[in-house]
């Protein structure tokens, strides 16, 4: 059978875009390898404009955060509260979110094929057609004009494609996270992070007992520190033996993974009847690693592209361009481009800028506001802020 469009990859990106699709009456095949597969991931969404791409996560009564606790590797403590709005930041369950935007991108048309791998595409006559996948069953072909890629950091599509070469340790962030339950002093309605010389560590609270808890390396730190050793080590520490004092808590889950971490990868973005969304473009903020949201915009461009190029009968390279030329994509590559080069800043001589951010931010309202609209927000800092920090000792 073929389809309009085939999105290989049901996460935030792909569900997204199938639902985009399928909403204006296109038939989309949304291929995914596991259905009950966790992302790992911390599950935070510090700006919860969330709602507006999928208003019925409200029926799941999220806890909305209304604190913020920000720690540097020599102890200096952020604190920041957050106004009370619909916007608050929430922490999700990824198996639960998942299975949710999949569940409406199902409801809108889009037919679901789970337990499908996607490995490589169709040609004819030197042309793009579709894909093959390996099911249980043997392998399956499907059809289309389009294919979206928004099968994520492993994505083999997107290699396959020619678009990107693979990634390397310096181009990633490599996580660990858990998702441990028991007795704890955490603020259920608060996050916190804890910035170190070779990346992050966080603890979000999902309800009153469990809570999401990981840490993060980054470029050449992933090729000198081993995660689940700084996990571990993190664990032991005294600040959060304060939070988390028990050492027998339920594990409810627990994964390693890596995720991109130089931005967009703008020359890899799309080809004659391909794009490529979320994680297997690069859409994940380089300070914050959060790439739900970035996952989520990029899937409703391609969605709102691939329309446009359906209705015009034109899948080429040149068509599909908009994509990338769509203000929102533009603002989320200007942004990581930007955020980018301020990380490099961050961890210069072993996260010695971070401390000291920290430290000036305890003594200056106006500099601690600049860094959590920076750190947290995703927003830009005033032209001054770097050669602030370097000017001070
Ligand atoms: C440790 C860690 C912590 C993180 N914490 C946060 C956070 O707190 N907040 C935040 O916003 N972001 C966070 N991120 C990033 C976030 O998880 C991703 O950026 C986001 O999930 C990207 O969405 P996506 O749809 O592009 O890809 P994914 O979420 O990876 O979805 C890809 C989908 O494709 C499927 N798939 C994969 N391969 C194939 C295949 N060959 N064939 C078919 N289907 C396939 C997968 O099963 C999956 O469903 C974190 C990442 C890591 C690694």
């Amino acid at each position: 059978m073929k389809y309009e469009v085939i999105v290989s990859g049901a996460g935030p990106a792909g569900s997204k875009c199938a639902e985009v699709i399928s909403k204006a009456g296109y038939k989309v095949a949304l291929i995914e390898k596991d259905t009950m597969w966790i992302k790992p991931c911390g599950g935070g969404l510090p700006r919860s404009s969330i709602y507006r791409y999928y208003p019925q996560l409200r029926k799941l009564n999220l806890i909305k955060k209304n604190t913020l606790a920000m720690f540097s590797a020599d102890d200096h403590k952020l604190e920041y509260s957050y106004e009370d709005s619909e916007d608050n930041p929430i922490v999700i369950d990824r198996l639960e979110f998942d299975n949710l935007i999949r569940n409406v991108a199902v409801d809108a048309g889009a037919e679901l094929f789970d337990k499908n791998v996607s490995y490589d595409f169709i040609y004819k006559d030197r042309k793009r057609v579709g894909i093959k996948t390996i099911t249980p069953s043997g392998t399956k072909t499907y059809l289309a004009n389009i294919i979206v890629v928004a099968d994520g950091m492993s994505s083999k599509l997107a290699h396959k494609s020619g678009l990107r070469g693979k990634w390397t340790a310096l181009d990633i962030g490599i996580g660990k996270a858990q998702i441990l339950e028991g007795q704890n002093n955490l603020n259920e309605k608060g996050t916190y992070f804890f910035f170190k010389k070779y990346g992050y560590c966080w603890v979000f609270p999902i309800d009153k007992q469990k809570f999401n808890l990981g840490s993060i390396t980054y470029y050449e730190n992933n090729l000198k520190y081993n995660v689940n050793d700084l996990f571990n080590e993190f664990f032991k520490e005294l600040q959060i033996r304060k939070l988390i004092s028990n050492i027998d808590y339920k594990m409810i889950w627990s994964a390693i993974f890596p995720e991109p971490a130089t931005g967009v990868l703008e020359k890899s973005m799309f080809d004659d009847n391909l794009i490529l969304v979320g994680d297997a473009a690069g859409f994940v903020a380089p300070i914050s690693g959060e790439g739900i949201h970035g996952a989520i915009v990029s899937g409703q461009v391609a969605g709102e592209t691939s329309i446009k190029a359906i209705e015009r009968e034109d899948f080429s390279a040149d068509s599909l361009k908009e994509f990338k030329k769509h203000p929102n994509i533009k603002k989320i590559i200007r942004l990581f481009k930007f955020q980018r080069k301020f990380v490099n800043f961050f961890y210069e001589n072993e996260g010695e800028n971070l401390n000291k951010i920290f430290k000036m931010a305890e003594n200056n309202k106006e500099f601690k506001e600049n860094v959590i609209n920076t750190f947290i927000f995703g927003r830009t800092p005033p032209k001054d802020f770097i050669s602030k920090i370097k000017s001070t000792h």
